[in-house]
């Protein structure tokens, strides 16, 4: 294992059942890309990730949650039964996730108060499993930290998955013991306030992520994949003045420490 991949949807069907999807992996692999934590959504999905990890064992890390998309599209009910088939699910997962809150209009709709119950119930299940927590958190991180203050944040903490925000809020969730996780949106320049927050934070609080196919960085053309790490960590190489392979090596090392790989 060299360099990891925090976040990527392998086992998201615009992957999964890509015709080349086997010469995507070499792509990555070839270029010491070599371990991908995958990122949960829904209970079909999962089972894709379960697919990949008998395939492929050395390459896929496992990770179970229910998203705030799935969860903004379901009723109650729904959510409750996708919470018991996770619960008997997360064994096997090195992590739970995605889970938090997603309150940007078109996405919430009138879903926030489910949203809520469904990220706390699903911060309880990381304590009673002791998994770490893989967070989408969008236009919501005040709330998401409200939360954390009101039930603390599980023993064996996670990251932000896909962080844009400021060094301010990263402070926040760092100082809860969570793990910050960077991908493609470093490296717009328009993102002033994540690359300043790229630059004053504590490095070994950094992963990195593709968040493949999507968050694809610029200039990329067609789908987003995990090769894409290199050009996320070139962009914080250049703002901290360090190489590339630092960042890359740095970030795996974190990732391994977090998640008790040897
Ligand atoms: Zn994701």
């Amino acid at each position: 294992m060299k360099y990891i991949d925090a976040h990527s949807h392998w086992s998201d069907p615009r992957l999964f059942l890509k015709p080349d999807f086997d010469a995507l992996l070499a792509k990555a692999t070839s270029q010491s890309i070599d371990y991908f934590l995958l990122g949960g959504i829904s209970p079909e999905e999962w089972r894709n990730q379960i697919t990949l990890k008998e395939k492929y064992p050395q390459n896929f890390g496992l990770c179970f949650g229910l998203h705030p998309y799935y969860v903004s599209d379901h009723e109650y009910e729904d959510c409750e039964d996708a919470l018991d088939d996770l619960a008997k699910l997360l064994p096997m997962a090195m992590a739970i996730g995605e889970a938090g809150l997603d309150f940007r209009p078109h996405i919430m709709k009138d879903s926030q108060s489910l949203q809520i119950e469904m990220f706390e119930n699903q911060i309880e299940l990381a304590k009673a499993f002791q998994k770490p927590m893989v967070l989408h958190i969008v236009q919501a991180h005040d709330k998401a930290i409200q939360i954390f203050d009101l039930w603390d944040a599980p023993d064996r903490k996670g990251f932000v998955h896909a962080f844009t925000g400021s060094y301010d809020t990263a402070k926040k969730y760092i100082d809860k013991g969570f793990h910050i996780s960077i991908g493609g949106a470093v490296t717009f320049d328009k993102n002033h306030k994540l690359q300043d927050c790229v630059q004053k934070m504590p490095l070994e609080y950094l992963l990195l992520e593709s968040d493949s196919p999507d968050q694809a960085p610029e200039g990329w053309q067609g789908d987003n994949d995990s090769s894409s790490l290199y050009q996320v960590a070139e962009k914080i190489a250049l703002i901290r003045n360090v190489s590339p392979f630092d960042i890359l090596g740095t970030a795996a090392a974190n990732f391994k420490r977090l998640f008790r790989m040897s």
